[in-house]
């Protein structure tokens, strides 16, 4: 799933490709006046839909807004990926110890939980 940008709402103002931190909305083409979203990218944070000013991007059907991310330390492998995907350099830890997230820098987009292959990262929803 990733968040629906209807073209034809959209402006062409382009505040949804300067928000979305994982490259995943942007012009359709060189002279674009629309925008498109890239499902194979979208980690479904919202941000781009937030900052729409024509609300012109919607959620998929059964989205929820998330509270918090944090790591389960007695599943973490300190494996790094998490870190490694993460576009707000948020996760931090040394390797093979249990990482943690800094909240000063997550701005909950869900995507390390959904890579992580130890089911160690927890979501708490709005
Ligand atoms: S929902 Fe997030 S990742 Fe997906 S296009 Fe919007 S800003 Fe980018
Ligand atoms: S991806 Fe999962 S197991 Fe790996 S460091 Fe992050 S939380 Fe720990
Ligand atoms: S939920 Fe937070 S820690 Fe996880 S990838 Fe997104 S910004 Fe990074």
């Amino acid at each position: 799933m990733a968040f629906q940008l209807n073209a034809e709402k959209c402006v062409g103002c382009g505040a949804c490709a300067y928000v979305c931190l994982y490259n995943a909305a942007g012009a359709a083409n060189d002279v674009a006046s629309v925008y498109t979203i890239d499902e194979k990218k979208c980690v479904e944070c919202g941000q781009c839909s937030r900052i729409c000013p024509n609300s012109a991007i919607t959620a998929p059907d059964g989205w929820r807004k998330i509270k918090k991310v944090t790591i389960i330390a007695e599943k973490c492998k300190g494996c790094t990926l998490c870190r490694r995907i993460c576009a707000a350099d948020a996760p931090f830890g040394e390797v093979k110890q249990p990482f943690t997230i800094d909240q000063n820098k997550c701005f909950q987009c869900g995507a390390c939980a959904q890579k992580c292959r130890f089911d160690a990262i927890q979501v708490e929803y709005v």
